[in-house]
């Protein structure tokens, strides 16, 4: 069945009336916009009431998200988000202040930037943070303008940075948008970053390295301080793309692995929901003499008053307008006043014990990438049932949409073949997960019994297996009325 998009459902001279004619609608278009600006002809669609609550409904309904089923999908960190810090997002105080309101009115909205600071630097181990950044990607950018302004300063020149072949997108794009050439150094055979190799690439000429720790794989980087030593040796800087920060929340800190910038995705590891690009906050962290590069302005204290502070001697400037996604920065607050230092390492013990226990129980079905413990996250290949039976990453990830599950990220990190990249985290109950892992099992049988079923797949859901090539050639965005 193929749902009717509500002008297709529009009967005419339905209920229309009740918005336009002035004789029974209380308020109608004549009563806010001047005669002259009112449109002859306006094609609404025109339905009852109870209609066009169950066309809303139905259609949100479609959408597939946390709060309705399991959505295991690596280094996006899709877990559930409490639903009491939307509350306080949304508290009326907040709502209604406006950005260019005087310091002394938003005294408490400021408070709360500088303690919520406090709380990032303590689990980092940075300096100070800038909230400025609206995503992750956002936050390397910054993060990486303040390496190009801290070696422009020293008068070095310094054009590339190293970054590892399994690194997220997003690195190679920022480094090359801040000019840098993009010198990539291979990870080892167990997906770490080849120490030897690294060692080799590392120069005066480098403005310093791109790392995420855990890496794509969920492995931690057990060379960490090697190659801490290897890039500080050379001058350069130690850059922490902490997206996903759940595995070591409260466990150890960038800065002991001798980081020197460091992004956290506050809308992925801090609960904020996401998806469809917003909205997020990459808040940005920097090591004490790094702090002057930060973007203005800093929240600050001065007997008991709270002041943004614009005297940074080396800032990049802004990077957005005002001070960041706010209501971000509120529930990030919330969450971590609501967890505390115990809670945040029960976080990072269950999104790691949890990432395991799938790791343990389909170790059998599916090849891994790594024989490494992983640590949030886990990734498998499917390459081995490619080649037996015709079956790939793809078919077997719109299989498991016939099951209600959302399919893991596929095809990264690049360095595996035919990836599945398994994220549960911290906030699914083990019966979620042991559904998983037996529809995993199930799906695993049915490749090497009935691949066709996979290659057919989804088979239940609303849309069936679209043409992703003309889906993002031809892209039909909107309704054309003449072009039915
Ligand atoms: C999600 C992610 C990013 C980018 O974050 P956005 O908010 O989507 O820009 C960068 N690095 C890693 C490892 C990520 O998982």
């Amino acid at each position: 069945m193929k749902e009717k998009i509500i002008f297709q459902k529009s009967q005419k001279g339905r209920f229309t009336d009740y918005v336009t004619n002035p004789q029974i609608s209380i308020f109608p278009p004549s009563h806010f916009i001047p005669q002259k600006l009112l449109r002859e002809d306006l094609n609404l669609p025109s339905l009852g009431e109870g209609e066009v609550v169950r066309h809303y409904t139905n259609l949100s309904r479609l959408n597939y998200c946390v709060d309705t089923n399991f959505y295991p999908l690596g280094s996006c960190t899709m877990k559930y988000n409490p639903k009491v810090n939307e509350d306080l997002a949304n508290l009326e105080e907040f709502l209604h202040i406006h950005p260019y309101q005087k310091e002394e009115d938003i005294q408490g909205t400021l408070e709360l930037l500088y303690n919520l600071e406090k709380l990032l630097c303590e689990i980092t181990g940075m300096e100070r943070f800038s909230f400025q950044p609206s995503a992750g990607a956002h936050g390397e950018l910054t993060g990486m303008l303040i390496v190009k302004a801290f070696h422009s300063l020293k008068r070095e020149k310094r054009f590339k940075v190293i970054i590892p072949d399994s690194s997220h997108g997003t690195n190679p794009a920022t480094a090359s948008m801040c000019g840098y050439q993009v010198v990539v150094v291979e990870s080892t055979k167990e997906g770490l970053v080849d120490i030897d190799k690294l060692r080799k690439l590392m120069d005066s000429s480098t403005a310093g390295i791109m790392l995420t720790c855990p890496n794509t794989l969920g492995i931690f980087e057990e060379k960490i301080l090697d190659i801490r030593e290897i890039v500080h040796r050379q001058g350069g800087l130690l850059y922490y793309d902490g997206a996903n920060f759940n595995a070591l929340l409260g466990i150890t800190k960038p800065s002991l692995m001798g980081f020197d910038i460091v992004h956290l995705n506050l809308h992925k590891t801090f609960s904020t929901p996401h998806g469809s690009g917003g909205p997020g906050a990459g808040a940005v962290g920097v090591r004490k003499d790094l702090v002057p590069f930060l973007p203005v302005p800093l929240v600050d204290k001065k007997n008991d008053y709270y002041y943004l502070n614009y005297d940074l001697k080396h800032s990049i400037g802004k990077v957005r307008s005002f001070y960041g996604n706010f209501p971000v920065l509120v529930k990030t607050y919330a969450y971590l006043l609501r967890l505390g230092k115990e809670g945040l390492v029960r976080v990072a013990h269950n999104s790691v014990l949890n990432a395991n226990y799938i790791r343990e129980k389909l170790r059998d079905n599916y090849q891994l990438a790594s024989s490494k413990r992983c640590m949030h996250e886990v990734v498998f290949s499917c390459k081995d049932k490619k080649e037996e039976y015709g079956v790939t990453a793809l078919d077997l990830a719109k299989r498991l949409l016939d099951y209600g599950i959302h399919p893991p990220t596929m095809y990264f990190p690049l360095v595996v073949k035919e990836a599945l990249m398994i994220e549960p985290t911290e906030t699914e109950s083990k019966e979620t997960l042991d559904y998983f892992i037996e529809v995993m099992k199930r799906i695993d049988q049915e490749a090497k019994t009935k691949p066709s079923v996979l290659k057919d797949a989804p088979h239940t859901t609303f849309t069936k297996r679209v043409d992703e090539v003309s889906a993002a050639r031809n892209p039909v965005l909107k309704w054309e009325e003449y072009g039915e």
